[in-house]
């Protein structure tokens, strides 16, 4: 038996570090696949039930890893581990880690500022630069040194591993030359250090890797501003009396009390009182939502003027709020396929980098010896050896792809677009077509009676009597609309027995020991009855939806239900078709009433009189014309077809959506909203390859120019110094580039 888990590692501080775990864990036995996340610094390791958390992390403590402590290691009860390492924790280590990295910048900028003026004014002696060198490499470079120690000792390299070989090579180097400077200056006529070098590659690299892990701190603070967003004690009611009490102890039935502009701290529904609630936090909506008797509150919103009281119905990790935070961590950790070749880059790039350094440093002993002399051609071979292995660490691109994921996934929680995973915003990127549900997707989903044609000897309240007593057993919108007509005329409906949903059709039931239909023409057909052609077509065209009351062999009514398109339904349309994505309206109503619909909104691609096991037909058909589909619903009756599209979209009503369902959720579900999570999925895939680029270009360019490959020619060769600047602005310009798409309005 399998099972998946998901581990914290600490120590992990280059991209490389990933594929050297996953190795690792990959060699254990019983281990079947691992997936690291740099970004992240999780581990999702996929094993046999023997393979325990002690031998994992055992694994890989030589190599200066480790996983983080479980609950139960800490003796806590999982929500207080939840609390506890609640990112605020992890983000103190960050923050006291991040501190120290910066007393190394502000001590080793200085000295590299001295070294740098003396390469060009040279008049500082060689015995202080050899200190401040061995300051630098021992002291601020130890992570360097501890690398290169790792290589030698485990064979594990990492990019730590080429840094650390390659300033060793110029201290030692410098060292030697300066310890035999007279016997080298006569026999070999080598006099040049590389002190300076030594001290200013270190210093830009560290300070690339302060900006970079002050920048990755940012990139991920969308989980932390919803884990701010948790209470930390409630109003209970408890004998009668209001009693402040840790979040903790507060159980599902508990009655809370929620005072004007206090906030809402588990989820419930409300008994008493009523208020508008902030729900913005959450679903991105400015405007607060009316809340009365009987409506769901969501942990984590705040309460505006008035006061009420709710029984709690989701605590502790159950909650929205618990289920939307997990979901984002699980989205921000998960990995993007196109991230698949930078990985594969990546975990062979060391070694390969290592190899090209060793032969650069031959070609330029053999062959530029025999041009330059010996001297000179260790020089510049030495040079370009430091140069290779500073400049090609794969560092920015193992930071390319899941920088930007973090900042997408994060910048979409924040406006209630909440996203499964890496891969789901990759395809939706990707959508040509969008399928829309009409009832509550593209049409507000409250439709209303609007006519009654009666055509028995029944009066009209006895006729809506019957309909509405077998609609309120039914959940469909239609059902709403005829049972509210009927209890706003105060109608006393009779029991119902035998009820029986026809699905995409309508519904049966016996009153009064007769049995009675209501639906659609499909269903008359089945009954064989036929129905007044000319009152439907009248009805239909003007976009209502017809809902006929029968018995086995009469029509009784014929009742008229409209349901009016959502505001901002036609405007998200129009964008979709600007951004060129086909959008189709898929429904079971009848042809001319969705025609009606579509031709509102500005739809021009119908399948109506859908039954729902179809509608997956109708998105598998689409796929195999190679269409990339996006279908958008309530999740509801749709869920068959939102799994089979490429992307499902669940369009939740205010807050309650089950979030997990569909590859997509967008609270709040407005079609405006889904416009943005589209937008947003291409600023983000166009983040990854901007990212994906930059990270490339430093390599392929920086390799054989640090190589002296242009040198004959052009006399271009850049020195170790360039290359550590280089080194640091590639990651740092690529975690800025992601963060930038935090900025970008959707
Ligand atoms: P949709 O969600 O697109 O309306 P459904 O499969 O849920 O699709 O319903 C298809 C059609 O079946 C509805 O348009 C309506 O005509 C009929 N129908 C479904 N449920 C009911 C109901 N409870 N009462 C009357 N008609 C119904
Ligand atoms: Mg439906």
């Amino acid at each position: 038996m399998n099972q998946t888990q998901t581990y914290t590692i600490k120590g992990m501080h280059c991209a490389s570090c990933a594929s050297i775990i996953e190795k690792t864990f990959r060699k254990l036995p019983g281990v079947n696949s691992v997936e690291v996340n740099y970004a992240t610094e999780t581990a999702k390791v996929t094993h046999g039930v023997h393979v325990d958390r002690a031998r994992l992390s055992k694994s890989i403590e030589p190599l200066g890893y480790s996983l983080a402590q479980t609950a139960e290691e800490m003796g806590m009860s999982p929500e207080e581990h939840a609390g506890h390492l609640g990112l605020n924790q992890t983000k103190e280590e960050k923050l006291a880690e991040l501190k120290a990295m910066r007393t190394k910048v502000v001590i080793s900028l200085p000295l590299a500022v001295v070294a740098a003026l003396n390469m060009v004014l040279g008049i500082v002696p060689n015995s202080l630069l050899w200190l401040m060198a061995t300051v630098m490499l021992f002291w601020v470079g130890q992570p360097y040194l501890m690398g290169f120690w790792r290589f030698l000792r485990y064979g594990a390299a990492n990019m730590d591993t080429l840094i650390g070989i390659g300033t060793s090579a110029a201290y030692l180097y410098s060292a030697i030359v300066s310890v035999f400077a007279l016997q080298l200056k006569t026999y070999l006529d080598v006099t040049g250090t590389y002190w300076d070098a030594a001290i200013v590659v270190i210093a830009f690299i560290t300070l690339g890797k302060y900006l970079e892990a002050r920048s990755k701190l940012k990139t991920g603070d969308a989980i932390e501003k919803l884990l701010t967003l948790q209470a930390k004690v409630a109003l209970a009611v408890r004998d009668g009396k209001e009693v402040e009490v840790p979040i903790a102890d507060i159980v599902q039935g508990d009655m809370i009390v929620v005072k004007p502009a206090g906030k809402i701290p588990v989820d419930g529904v409300i008994a008493e009182g009523s208020s508008f609630v902030d729900e913005s936090m959450l679903t991105g909506e400015p405007i607060p939502v009316e809340k009365n008797i009987g409506d769901t509150v969501v942990g984590g919103t705040l309460n505006t003027t008035g006061a009420f009281t709710f029984r709690a119905t989701n605590v502790g990790g159950d909650t929205m709020l618990a289920h939307i935070i997990n979901m984002v961590a699980e989205a921000q950790g998960s990995r993007a396929p196109i991230q698949a070749l930078a990985d594969k880059i990546s975990s062979v790039f060391v070694p390969i980098v290592l190899v090209l350094a060793f032969l650069a440093l031959g070609a330029w002993l053999l062959i530029g010896g025999a041009y330059l002399g010996f001297a000179q051609a260790l020089s510049l071979g030495l040079a370009s050896f430091v140069g290779i292995l500073v400049i090609a660490c794969p560092c920015a691109l193992g930071l390319a792809t899941p920088t930007a994921i973090i900042v997408g996934v994060g910048k979409g929680a924040k406006e209630g677009i909440l996203i499964k995973d890496a891969a789901t915003l990759q395809k939706l990127a990707q959508v040509d077509i969008v399928v829309l549900d009409k009832t509550g997707t593209l049409t507000q989903g409250r439709p209303e009676v609007t006519a009654l044609n009666n055509y028995s000897k029944l009066t009209d309240d006895q006729i809506l009597a019957i309909a509405a007593a077998l609609e309120s057993k039914s959940e469909h919108p239609i059902a709403h609309a005829v049972v509210g007509h009927a209890n706003a005329r105060k109608l006393a409906l009779p029991s119902v027995d035998r009820f029986e949903a026809l699905n995409g059709k309508g519904l049966k039931g016996l009153v009064d020991g007769v049995e009675y239909y209501a639906g659609n023409l499909k269903l008359l057909r089945d009954l064989g009855l036929v129905a007044d052609a000319q009152a439907v077509a009248a009805g239909t065209e003007a976009g209502n939806t017809p809902v006929f009351l029968a018995t086995k062999d009469t029509i009784l009514a014929l009742i008229l239900v409209a349901d009016a398109l959502k505001e901002n339904a036609k405007d998200a349309i129009n964008k979709l078709h600007a951004m060129r994505v086909r959008v189709m309206m898929l429904t079971g109503d009848d042809k001319r009433t969705a025609a009606h619909i579509a031709r509102l909104a500005g739809i021009d691609e119908v399948a109506a009189e859908v039954l729902p096991e179809d509608k997956l037909t109708t998105i598998k058909k689409l796929q195999t014309e190679g269409r990339v589909v996006a279908m958008a619903g309530d999740g509801v009756n749709d869920a068959p077809a939102l799994a089979q599209a490429d992307v499902g979209i669940a369009m939740a009503t205010g807050t309650d959506v089950a979030i997990e369902t569909a590859g997509i959720a967008l609270l709040y579900g407005d079609l405006g909203k889904l416009v943005k999570a589209v937008s947003l999925s291409k600023l983000t895939m166009r983040g990854i390859k901007q990212n994906l680029f930059w990270a490339f270009i430093y390599n392929i360019v920086g390799i054989p120019l640090a190589g002296g490959l242009f040198y004959p020619l052009l006399g271009w060769a850049i020195s170790p110094v360039f290359a550590g600047a280089a080194m640091a602005l590639s990651s740092v310009s690529v975690i800025s580039n992601s963060l930038r798409i935090k900025a970008k309005t959707l």
